[in-house]
């Protein structure tokens, strides 16, 4: 099986189902509304809060195809592809950013991790190079490069606003026929005869042909509730903005473990990754001083600059044993969208395209099968945005 997203002539198959609740109003849930109901599929988007009121409006908005295996590869290069035929509809835009990465000299282990891994990404036809410090300096100049051991830069990437991407694609989705409803929490079963259902707070329970859980932080839980175990653990990283005047590229300081991007204020720094499962229900919303003292001494070491911080936040990324989502159908009519380990924003367009092509007939992605595990694997969480394989 490929990450092959059948052509739309295609599908649905015979067997789609006509009706299909998806839970969850972010970046995944509202792409997967919008490709299920654009194929005249009946849908109900359901949303606990604001439609991308979870991580999706909380994450940084970098974008970018970098990646080295092949079906990352194809996937990245289509949600970049989807993101600029999105661009300026709504209040959605994409804003061309090239996207560098660098491991300082004495990193030998990430310095080596982005030389063996260019190379694979070019081999699958992303537009990416190896730099070296002179080839930073010039293309780069306010960049620091002095200290670079070896950079790269991939040009298929930008920057977004990403609270504006879920709310673009349900008002898409609403055009197409499906019924938005945000401020309503749902449980989920699995256990009807007619098919996967709903439950409401009220205990009203509605049953569809096929139930899509893309509940961000909450998705082990909500499958918990219904009898499925997935091995995933929700963890928390962190981002501020800052005054900034200095015109930069978006970088990712391997090595010191934060990265930048310009933003409207100036810039945007994050990362702060706290390796331990976090409670998707008690978790603290603002950012430590350790990450804000952090990213602002890597700035001013890699620009030669202070950002003057404005905003400090935090929010919850997922993580699997493998750090692959899991991304398909878990039992009869249920499937799932989870684990997207630091690059669940970037990568929506694409996986929320991919898994409504699963519900509607397709063959889905078969290394992202959510029925690889067990669902009890112990594992530790490890951050998102590493070099070194
Ligand atoms: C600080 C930070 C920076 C990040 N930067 C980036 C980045 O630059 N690039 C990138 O690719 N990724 C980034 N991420 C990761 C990215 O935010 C996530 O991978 C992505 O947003 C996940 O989208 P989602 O739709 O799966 O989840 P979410 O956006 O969390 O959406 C899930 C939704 O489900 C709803 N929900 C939960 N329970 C229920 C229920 N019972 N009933 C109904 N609805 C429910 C929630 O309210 C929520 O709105 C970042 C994350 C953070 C926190």
């Amino acid at each position: 099986m490929s990450a092959r997203v059948p052509a739309d002539a295609e599908l649905p198959t015979d067997d789609a189902p006509d009706t299909v609740a998806v839970v969850g109003g972010g970046a995944l849930g509202a792409t997967a509304a919008y490709d299920l109901a654009r194929h005249g599929v009946d849908v109900t988007l359901f949303e606990a809060g604001e439609i991308a009121g979870g991580s999706s409006g909380r994450a940084a908005g970098i974008c970018y195809d970098a990646f080295a295996e092949d079906v990352d590869a194809r996937v990245a290069g289509r949600a970049m592809e989807r993101f600029r035929a999105f661009d300026g509809r709504g209040d959605f835009t994409f804003d061309e950013t090239p996207y560098v990465w660098l491991a300082r000299a004495g990193d030998d282990r990430r310095a080596d991790a982005i030389r063996e891994q260019v190379p694979r990404m070019r081999a699958n036809d992303r537009d990416v190079e190896l730099l070296d410090a002179a080839d930073l300096a010039e293309e780069f100049p306010t960049l620091r490069h002095d200290d670079v051991a070896v950079a790269a830069v991939a040009r298929d990437a930008g920057v977004v606003d990403p609270a504006t991407y879920p709310p673009l694609l349900a008002t898409l989705a609403e055009a197409e026929g499906a019924t938005v409803r945000a401020a309503t929490p749902v449980r989920v079963r699995s256990d009807g005869h007619d098919g996967p259902s709903v439950v409401h707070r009220d205990g009203e329970r509605t049953t569809f042909d096929a139930v899509l859980v893309a509940a961000g932080a909450h998705t082990k839980r909500l499958l918990a509730d219904a009898g499925i175990s997935i091995p995933m653990k929700p963890y928390r990283v962190q981002a501020l903005t800052a005054d900034f005047d200095r015109d930069v590229p978006t970088c990712y300081d391997a090595t010191a473990g934060v990265y930048l991007r310009p933003h409207p204020d100036g810039l945007l720094v994050g990362d702060g990754t706290e390796e331990r499962e976090a409670d998707p229900d008690d978790w603290r919303r603002a950012a430590d001083d350790w990450f804000v003292d952090g990213a602002v001494a890597a700035v001013a070491e890699r620009t030669g600059t202070e950002p003057s911080v404005e905003r400090a936040w935090a929010g919850l990324c997922t993580a699997t044993p493998d750090r692959d989502p899991l991304l398909g159908e878990l039992a009869d009519g249920l499937s799932v969208a989870t684990g997207f380990q630091g690059h669940g924003f970037m990568r929506a367009p694409a996986l929320g395209e991919a898994v409504a092509a699963e519900i509607l007939g397709g063959e889905g992605i078969a290394r992202f099968d959510p029925t690889r595990f067990d669902g009890d694997e112990a594992f530790e969480v490890v951050e998102g945005m590493v070099v070194e394989e």
